[in-house]
């Protein structure tokens, strides 16, 4: 085969993955936020056939030679299309080394275990989803050593999450942040709280609406390539840089839920929407990894968003918008309402202090499971021991507890450390990025624009182009590196509570 037809027959097959992709997006974009919901059944039956469809133009011997042969001539390539390649080699190296009854065995228990685990949640009733639980660790240990037969299986999975990060990095990066951060955590709890009752006033829905549209025009959102809708939990889904949707959720009786919410996902929507133009239609499009798509929504969210600069922007506006709820609140009032920290249960719902230590918990949990350390009967009871010892907080009931995150009953193991080092990378860059602008003058003055403009250079136009090493590499001219996260936080936290 020559190169280009081969190049040809790629790209050919990329477009249709791409509209099969798309059309399961909409259909799954529609499903949580506008379909009735007896349109599940229909919907599961649709999504079953098109991801048949999907697996058979993938897996597929023709398909394999295909990229091997594109593979042998990497270096004929040019870099998108390499990297194309690339991507597309690791993500059939698991179901190329897989049998196929136990893929087919294990997508069946993952199946039952994700509906046994909503149940098992709802009644708060570990017991009843353990042994599922079980067989999805068998799995996922055996799937590693599958794929990588040399390889410690959670090293294997921490790597298909964020390259380069095993268990030694991160046992020393999750060692330095607790370090840090349990004693500074302490010292803030010996600290009187300030008063945030006024978030919880009465805000009804419809004016939160305004405010989601206003702060999606501060963040410079073209709202002809994105629109929002609203859902139980917020999320980001993007098509190409011109079709981008984010949810939210309002609560009437907490204001900055669905404001954080707003700004998290928007961040997530900018870095798509900032794609060059030429990966439109191409597998690259989006981020570079978990970990650095949540740097760039926990990058506007705390580092912008829950910024005095931020707050002094928009407060104006915000209190022009609810004068009742907010007559004789101050901006300083607001911005220590807003960033208030306090050790609780619930990872989604923590601040941005404590946020890790939830992280770091998960990461203890699955490294000990994954390594045979701990039995999955056990592990409600070192879940609570882990957050007594840490957070310093009592589970009163698994559903606050172990049972809270949908991950593992997906069979999704060693995610969780991406959505940390994602608040890492944002400190490093921050500091990075400091030394070329004057972040808080620009937004303060509502220059918002010239950040995203520094992080679209940076970032957002590689999509996957670029790995998130190299992106570092880009953006700080150095590794990754803990400090500036640990600086971040205390700095910030050591100001707010007056340490
Ligand atoms: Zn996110």
């Amino acid at each position: 085969m020559e190169i280009k037809e081969a190049v040809d027959l790629f790209k050919k097959k990329n477009s249709l993955m791409a509209a099969y992709n798309h059309a399961m997006g909409v259909m799954y974009y529609d499903i949580e936020t506008a379909a009735p919901k007896n349109a599940a059944h229909g919907f599961g039956e649709t999504m079953a056939a098109l991801s048949e469809v999907t697996y058979k133009l993938s897996v597929n011997e023709e398909n394999f030679e295909l990229l091997d042969f594109l593979t042998a001539h990497s270096d004929e390539l040019d870099e998108i299309t390499r990297r194309e390649v690339e991507e597309a080699q690791k993500s059939l190296k698991l179901l190329r080394s897989i049998p196929i009854d136990e893929f087919v065995e294990y997508q069946r228990i993952q199946s039952e275990a994700s509906s046994v685990w909503h149940e098992a949640k709802v009644k708060s009733d570990y017991a009843m989803f353990e042994p599922h639980l079980r067989k999805l660790v068998d799995y996922t240990r055996r799937f590693a050593k599958y794929a990588s037969p040399d390889t410690d299986p959670y090293d294997y999975w921490l790597n298909e999450f964020e390259e380069g990060f095993t268990q030694d990095v991160l046992d020393d990066y999750f060692g330095k942040i607790k370090a840090a951060l349990v004693p500074l955590i302490h010292r803030v709890m010996e600290k009187p709280q300030a008063d945030d009752s006024f978030l919880h006033k009465h805000y009804p829905a419809a004016r939160q609406r305004e405010l989601s549209a206003y702060l999606m025009s501060v963040m410079g959102i073209n709202r002809d390539d994105c629109s929002i809708g609203e859902t139980e939990h917020p999320f980001t889904t993007g098509f190409n840089k011109h079709d981008v949707r984010i949810t939210t959720h309002y609560y009437e009786d907490a204001l900055a839920s669905s404001m954080y919410s707003v700004i998290h996902e928007g961040g997530h929507a900018t870095y798509e929407m900032n794609n060059s133009d030429e990966l439109l239609g191409s597998p690259l499009f989006g981020g570079a990894s978990c970990g650095m798509h949540e740097s760039q929504s926990r990058f506007y969210e705390n580092i912008i968003g829950r910024s005095r600069a931020f707050i002094d922007l928009v407060f104006p506006k915000i209190q022009e918008m609810f004068p009742e709820q907010l007559d004789g609140v101050t901006a300083e009032q607001f911005y220590k309402a807003v960033n208030r920290a306090e050790p609780s249960l619930v990872r989604t719902e923590a601040d941005e202090l404590t946020y890790s230590l939830h992280v770091l918990i998960r990461y203890e949990i699955e490294k000990k499971l994954l390594r045979g350390e701990l039995d999955t009967k056990d592990l409600p009871a070192e879940w609570n021991r882990l957050y007594k010892e840490y957070l310093g907080v009592d589970v009163p009931c698994d559903k606050e507890g172990c049972l809270q995150d949908s991950h593992w009953s997906g069979g999704s193991f060693g995610y969780f450390p991406s959505y940390s080092l994602g608040s890492a990378y944002g400190a490093q860059i921050l500091a990075h990025m400091k030394k070329e602008l004057d972040v808080d003058s620009l937004v303060r003055n509502g220059e918002l624009n010239k950040v995203t403009d520094w992080l679209r250079e940076h970032i957002h136009k590689y999509g996957m182009i670029k790995k998130p090493k190299e992106l570092l590499q880009i953006c700080c001219g150095e590794d990754f590196d803990p400090k500036y996260y640990i600086e971040y936080l205390t700095d910030k936290f050591s100001k707010l509570y007056e340490l």
